[in-house]
């Protein structure tokens, strides 16, 4: 089935709402323009409309039938903290605020299925459209779920996509297993004890030994992680000292870890530790290293993500869609979703993009054209997940 001519002739419509969105972004827990315009799109469509979790998270629901099976399909609402550099006409009207990473996109093609779905109704049981807030280190997914998303409204199976710069459009692709990292934090604070900088040998240099420590994370890399997973320890900072004459007493260091399978963020965690104050120790000084952990690791459940690959293939054309992209090490907080329940996310193409780039850069643009490939996946995925039996 490729795009039914009803998503094509909302097409207009669904590309004024994105542009509309994109010249309104709103940060996480913040999005209330947003979540007013789905809310009011989701009455108008005919679906019951619940409002308020995770603050300003929206959830459309529209049932048929008798069947008690339930899907859920997710978007995000929220923008990032960074300045536009776009020319377009739509583009942020919010000073230091952009949709970067295509949320406007996400929100548009669910409101698109869901008016749709709505109208059509050719299915048995429940759709609920997950409206989520502050999916940009937020948390938004996580708060929603801890506040009860799947109690209030019970899904066998919940799905979300996201946009891919540099996939060409018309493509989809997902995975089985881990599709996105887990994104964890470090700080680590190495003392040793100050001096004039010509009298070394009278106080512990912590530079020398926070040198020592970030040389040695990297070898948790090289060789304690199983060559064939991948895992990436980054330093994002390092700072102390106030003079080039004097040795300070500590320094501080902080970065982000990044890995797929739970047991080795455990393992790389330890090792940190280990590595931070066994080398301080070694040289006369000490180390506290605290370990935050983030969004885990976004694992897709296999038999979903291969049912909706096929509902892809089914409007992409099979040789549109790869069923074994490469994970990437950014992260979701669709993560904590699949930690509740069955489900699967995948990449939609966006194009090569205005200028060729990625998502999060301040000439970023959601590409218009992906728009009815997005809405009729989802709109398939629903029939097809709840297929009529009579
Ligand atoms: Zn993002
Ligand atoms: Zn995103």
């Amino acid at each position: 089935m490729p795009i039914p001519p009803e998503v094509v002739e909302d097409l207009e419509e669904l590309v004024q709402i994105r542009r509309d969105i994109h010249a309104h972004p709103e940060l996480g827990f913040e999005e209330q323009r947003t979540a007013d315009i789905v809310a009011a799109r989701l009455t108008e469509f005919g679906c019951e409309v619940h409002r308020g979790l995770a603050t300003t998270g929206v959830v459309g629901t529209i049932r048929r039938g008798n069947s008690l099976r339930a899907i859920g399909l997710r978007a995000d609402m929220d923008c990032l903290p960074m300045q536009e550099l776009n020319e377009l006409a739509h583009r942020s009207t919010h000073d230091g605020k952009m949709h970067a990473c295509g949320h406007d996109g996400h929100t548009t093609m669910l409101l698109g299925a869901a008016k749709h779905l709505a109208k059509t109704r050719n299915f048995d049981g429940t759709v609920h459209f997950i409206f989520q807030p502050g999916e940009e280190g937020h948390g938004g997914g996580r708060v929603m779920v801890e506040q009860g998303l799947f109690e209030k409204f019970p899904c066998d199976a919940v799905f979300a996509m996201h946009n891919r710069p540099g996939m060409p459009v018309g493509n989809m692709g997902t995975r089985a297993g881990p599709l996105l990292a887990a994104t964890d934090r470090f700080d680590l604070k190495v003392r040793g004890r100050g001096t004039h900088a010509a009298h070394p040998h009278h106080g512990t240099d912590p530079f020398v030994i926070a040198a020592q420590i970030v040389l040695a994370f990297q070898t948790i890399v090289a060789r304690n992680v199983d060559p064939t997973d991948s895992v990436v320890v980054t330093v994002g900072f390092m700072k102390g000292g106030t003079a080039y004459n004097v040795i300070p007493d500590e320094v501080q260091i902080g970065g982000t870890v990044r890995t797929f399978r739970p047991a080795t963020q455990d393992m790389v965690e330890r090792r940190m530790g280990e590595i931070a104050r066994g080398t301080a120790a070694a040289f006369g000084g000490d180390a506290d290293f605290t370990f935050r952990r983030g969004y885990p690791s976004t694992i897709n459940h296999a038999d979903e993500a291969m049912f909706a690959a096929d509902v892809a293939a089914e409007i992409c054309g099979e040789a549109q869609v790869n069923r074994t992209v490469t994970p990437t090490l950014g992260g979701e907080d669709f993560s904590y979703m699949l930690q509740a329940v069955p489900g699967a996310m995948l990449w939609l193409g966006n194009g090569p993009g205005e200028g060729g780039c990625f998502l999060h850069n301040a000439r970023y643009d959601f590409n218009d054209s992906a728009l009815p490939y997005g809405v009729s996946f989802f709109v398939r995925l629903a029939e097809r997940f709840l297929e009529k039996t009579e």
